[in-house]
Formats: structure tokens, sequence, C-alpha cells
């Protein structure tokens, strides 16, 4: 009971405190400052840089959200992998469900930060060729149900069929 008292004067002081000072409203008046003042900045979706271009989230994209876009100069990852596509996210169409980001292999594969995300992709600073190079260290099992996501487009739709 005494517990119980102690939570709820608390929980009334720091509402109080609140009304009165705004005090826990700091960001969000930033972020009004800046909406009014025309100066925010739409966040990176996608770490171009190490994004290998295997187009592996667009496939697995159930919304059909994300496009693969041709590079100007494909640039050649390591023997036999030529990165030629990045992808692009429609955030009209993004449901938001983490799949583009939970199936790409960077992360997957690898446990490194994807090089997709619908928010914010963040820094991502894998050294691709040497990544490459390392073992993967997950079950057959799990690999093959990864490839399976990312080599067929239609799989999601055939789920949902
Ligand atoms: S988070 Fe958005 S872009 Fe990514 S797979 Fe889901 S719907 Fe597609
Ligand atoms: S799955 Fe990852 S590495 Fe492959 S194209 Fe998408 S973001 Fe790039």
């Amino acid at each position: 009971m005494k517990n119980l008292i102690i939570i709820f004067l608390e929980g009334a002081y720091s509402n109080i405190k609140r009304i009165l000072f705004a005090s826990d409203r700091v960001t969000d008046m930033e972020l009004r400052n800046k909406i009014l003042e025309g100066k925010i900045v739409p966040t990176d979706k996608v770490a171009e840089v190490p994004c290998i271009g295997c187009g592996g989230c667009c496939n697995a994209c159930p919304t059909d959200a994300i496009s693969m876009i041709p590079i100007e100069e494909p640039v050649e990852l390591m023997e036999g992998l030529v990165k030629r596509q990045i992808p692009e996210i429609d955030e009209l169409k993004c449901v938001h469900c983490y799949n583009c980001h939970d199936f790409c292999p960077l992360y997957a594969l690898f446990g490194e930060a994807g090089t997709i995300h619908p928010n914010d992709v963040g820094v991502v600073e894998s050294d691709i060729s040497k990544l490459l190079e390392k073992p993967v260290k997950i079950s057959d099992d799990k690999i093959a149900f990864i490839a399976q996501f990312l080599s067929d487009s239609t799989i999601i739709k055939k789920r949902k069929d």
C-alpha cells in the first residue's frame, strides 16, 4: 500500500511538473521549430556504399515498396560479384514490416548492420570485400529459409494466397 501511494505521488508530481513547465517537451519543441523553419532533412533509408545490390530486400517486401535502381557505374565487389543496382523505398507503399532489413544478407547471414531500413539506416561501416570472405556461421536450414525469400520474388505473394 505504501508503495502504491509513493508511485501515485511520483506520477502526480511528474504530471504537474510537465503541465507547469513542459519540462519533457524539449525535443518536441525542437522538432516543431525545425518543421516550421523547413529544416527537416529526410533520413537515409539505404546505405548505398556497403549495399551489395543483391535485390533480396526487393524480393522480401510484401507490398512492392522497393525498386532496384541501376547505378551509373557498376562496382566489382569481388571476383564474380558486380554491384549494378541499389534499392529505393517508396514510403507511400511501405508498411514498416522490417522484412527488407531482416532479410538483407548482411544482417541475416553475417550479423552485421543491414544496409536498408524503413526508418533510418544510420551509419553502416561494414567492409564488404572482407565480409564476403568470412564464413557464414548459421545452420543450413536457416540459410535455405533465407535464400528462398531472397531468390523467389513471388514467395510472399504465394504465401498470402
Ligand atoms: S519495411 Fe517497408 S520497404 Fe521494408 S519490406 Fe516492409 S514494406 Fe517493404
Ligand atoms: S538486401 Fe541488403 S544488400 Fe541486398 S540490395 Fe537490399 S539492402 Fe542491398
